[in-house]
This record gives C-alpha cells, sequence and structure tokens, in this order.
C-alpha cells in the first residue's frame, strides 16, 4: 500500500515536472529594470524569477519578452539617457563588461 501511494506520487513529480520544463521552453520571461543603478552607473535588467530582482517600489516592469534581448531594446527605449545592462544571472547574454 505504502509502496503503490509513493509511486503514484513519484509519477505525478515526474509529469509536474516535464509540465515545467517544456513552459520554460516556450513561454516568455517577465522583464524588469532596476530604477537604482549599480555602482559603475548601470541600470540591471532582470526576469521574474531572479533572486537579484529589485523590490516592487524599485524596479520597472518592462513586459513578457522571449529574450533578454528585447527586454534590453525596450529599457533603452523607456530610459534612453541610462546606461542599460543585463543582469549577469539571470540574463547573462544580455551582459556586457
Ligand atoms: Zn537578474
Amino acid at each position: 500500500m505504502f509502496f503503490t501511494d509513493s509511486r503514484k506520487t513519484n509519477l505525478l513529480e515526474a509529469l509536474i515536472f516535464e509540465i515545467r520544463k517544456h513552459k520554460q521552453k516556450s513561454s516568455m520571461n517577465n522583464y524588469y529594470l532596476n530604477k537604482n543603478a549599480q555602482s559603475n552607473g548601470d541600470h540591471e535588467v532582470h526576469t521574474e524569477s531572479c533572486q537579484f530582482l529589485p523590490s516592487v517600489l524599485n524596479r520597472t516592469f518592462l513586459g513578457a519578452f522571449a529574450s533578454c534581448t528585447y527586454a534590453i531594446t525596450k529599457a533603452k527605449d523607456l530610459a534612453a539617457f541610462k546606461k542599460i545592462n543585463g543582469c549577469i544571472f539571470c540574463s547573462r547574454p544580455c551582459h556586457t563588461s
């Protein structure tokens, strides 16, 4: 009985894992711009799930994008006078210097 139940749980967990994997591949991420500059003057772009995502008061919602490239473009549109950079952790392909 115990064995049957735990096997069911394992199957369910495997299924949820597969669904999550599929979602990550196909869906877009929400991107945010840090309103505050880093010490080097850069304003960083983060995904919603990044551990370095600024608090609600310190970020601007950019939109949902398939990659950080689009988010950076949008951020530069919104804040042309600012230095924009991708977060090294969540937007590594868009991180410069
Ligand atoms: Zn980040």
